[in-house]
């Protein structure tokens, strides 16, 4: 009998059914992960298994048994010692799941068996500190979580998660929020304790480098239901998927091998899930779907030992996996001219030490020198913290320099005053990473994308509106958006928004702050292509920043590694991802899962 047994389990929101159908089980010492984009409801199979649905949300049907015990039929009171006990979770963002005006002593104590004195719940944390890598627990009990860095606070959840000795570990994008070094340094310490002490480990992901790198088993959800299982082989990963679903994922991912290549975008959007279905779910955008697709759902078909798959094209394996042949993208070729010269550039900032009086000087920037043609895409990358985003708040503009030179366009600009930089203002711009905090809620579509033209100076007032229209066109946004506001959008739609901002003013150097992470790989994909054939008609440089190496394998000319503020390796993508020189480059590609 499995640990966990999960058998046809459906949750309701009022009138929406995110989970419809799910089973799966979990032995002990076995890790299962759940894969999907977002809305595929991952985290709301998770949750009901602890029966902490949101509010309005209730468990519409079937069975969880835990060890052998139906939980559907356990009082609240058990349930919540169950919590923790023998089930729990860590969540995707400690930042706001830490309370912040308890130490984290006092958390992970909480989480304990009760019973013991104050000197084994002390010895107890310290213990439990010490297992997830905490260094110095005993000095470290009476932090609060605002004195740790994002990897030590994931270390603490983990440790309080570990705390009631549970039996199966639920872990919901555990290293979501984590640069490349720290996910593989958190994933390694969740596989290491899974195994040591014999849980079961259910975690949830839409990476499939993290579900491949982690799982025993995989199951694939979309549009609420589970629409494939199987193991993960230790030599091919998940190369013997099945379903179309998880074959366009796959086929989503960007990569230095896949340079050159259009990645598969998934047209469409996942359906809506407060409405009956007759057939697949996913028929609207499969390009296999044919006549039983739009009126019968799929059954389960079995395909090799563990390996199942809910599509009607089962019995015919070579009708969905010939299809893979990608379609070339021309990619843009820089010119010869630099639009961007940055020569020893240097940020530092004033810190207080924390002691009377007492301040040190952090040098976020050190120093950095490289230049941009038009045309070309240099990639900046290194783990947070490393100065990234401050050199390019530096080249904008948006922060004062304290050493060397940034040059765009032939022009000085770093240093110069507001009113002598407004001209230049518009020769550079930025897309960020969240499109949800990017733009004015309050503002149309129209407006956003108009307002800068009008601050900048660019173009005939007149004429907006017909640049306007073209820019949606030109980033694959329908003409009515224009009258829309932004939360009318879905995430990729709304960094679609950002890109046309930026563009509307016609600027030569676009900077993309990890423009892509806080979107699915599908979603991914689209703006990854999007921006390779915006800056092959626009003739853009681009500066790209990010800590995704998939991505800046596949779009990248050249690279440039930070480290702590310094440039420790720059040259053609292809030599630094395939040879890298410097050591912390090496670390930093054999961190990626
Ligand atoms: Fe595509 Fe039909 Fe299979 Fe659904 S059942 S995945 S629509 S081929």
């Amino acid at each position: 009998m499995s640990l966990l047994e999960v058998e046809n389990l459906g949750v309701r929101i009022g009138a929406v059914v995110p989970v419809d159908g799910v089973s799966f089980s979990i032995g002990a010492g076995e890790t299962f992960a759940l894969l999907g984009e977002s809305g595929s409801g991952k985290s709301m199979t998770a949750l009901a298994l602890l029966r902490l649905l949101p509010a309005g949300g209730r468990i519409g049907g079937g069975e969880i048994r835990f060890d052998g015990q139906l939980l559907g039929e356990l009082p609240e009171s058990k349930m919540r010692s169950l919590r923790g006990r023998g089930m729990a979770m860590i969540f995707q963002e400690p930042q706001t799941s830490l309370n912040p005006v308890m130490t984290i002593g006092e958390q992970i104590a909480e989480a304990l068996p009760g019973g013991l004195s104050r000197e084994e719940q002390r010895n107890a944390v310290v213990r439990l500190l010490g297992e997830v890598g905490i260094a110095d627990p005993a000095a470290r009990l009476h932090s609060y979580p605002f004195e740790l860095s994002g990897g030590q606070k994931q270390r603490v959840m983990i440790a309080q998660a570990l705390a009631g000795e549970p039996r199966l570990l639920i872990a919901d994008e555990p290293t979501t929020a984590l640069d490349v070094t720290l996910q593989a340094q958190i994933l390694q310490l969740i596989k290491r304790l899974a195994r040591e002490r014999g849980m079961g480990l259910l975690l949830i992901t839409h990476d499939l480098g993290v579900a491949r790198h982690m799982a025993d088993r995989v199951g694939i959800m979309y549009a609420g239901q589970l629409i494939e299982q199987l193991p993960v082989d230790a030599e091919a990963g998940l190369a013997r998927a099945f379903h179309p679903y998880t074959r366009k994922l796959m086929a989503a991912v960007p990569g230095l091998e896949r340079a050159g290549q259009r990645l598969a975008a998934i047209p469409g959007r996942v359906p809506p899930l407060d409405r009956a279905f007759a057939g697949c779910r996913f028929a609207e955008r499969c390009p296999h779907a044919f006549g039983p697709c739009t009126s019968a759902a799929p059954g389960w078909s079995g395909l090799a030992e563990g390996h199942q798959v809910r599509c009607h094209l089962a019995e015919h394996p070579a009708a969905v996996r010939g299809d893979e042949s990608a379609q070339p993208l021309e990619m843009p070729r820089p010119g010869q001219v630099p639009v961007l010269e940055v020569r020893d550039l240097a940020v530092s900032f004033t810190q207080r030490t924390g002691q009377l009086f007492g301040k040190k000087q952090i040098h976020a920037v050190d120093g950095i020198s490289f230049e941009l043609r038009m045309g070309e895409t240099l990639a900046l990358v290194g783990e947070s913290g490393c100065g990234k985003t401050t050199a390019a708040k530096a080249i904008l503009g948006l922060t004062p320099i304290s050493g060397g030179r940034v040059e765009l366009d032939g022009q000085q600009v770093a240093g110069l005053s507001e009113r002598r930089f407004k001209p230049y203002r518009r020769l550079a711009q930025i897309v960020f990473q969240d499109p949800y905090s990017s733009l004015n809620p309050r503002m149309r579509v129209g407006d956003i994308l108009q307002e800068g033209m009008a601050a900048l100076g660019v173009g005939e007032a007149h004429t907006r509106g017909q640049s306007v229209a073209a820019l949606l066109e030109k980033v694959g946004l329908d003409p009515d958006a224009v009258t829309r506001y932004p939360h009318e959008f879905s995430g990729g739609q709304r960094q679609r928004i950002a890109i046309a901002r930026a563009l509307a003013v016609r600027p030569k150097l676009l900077i993309c702050d990890e423009p892509t992470s806080a979107l699915d790989v599908s979603v991914q994909a689209q703006i990854l292509n999007l921006l390779a054939d915006l800056q092959r008609e626009e003739g853009l440089a681009m500066l790209f920043i990010t800590h995704n190496l998939a991505a800046v394998g596949y779009l990248a000319h050249r690279v440039a590694v930070m480290q702590a503020g310094k440039i420790v390796e720059l040259g053609a993508t292809r030599d630094i991802l395939a040879h890298p020189q410097h050591p912390y480059t090496q670390s930093l590609l054999a961190s990626v899962v």
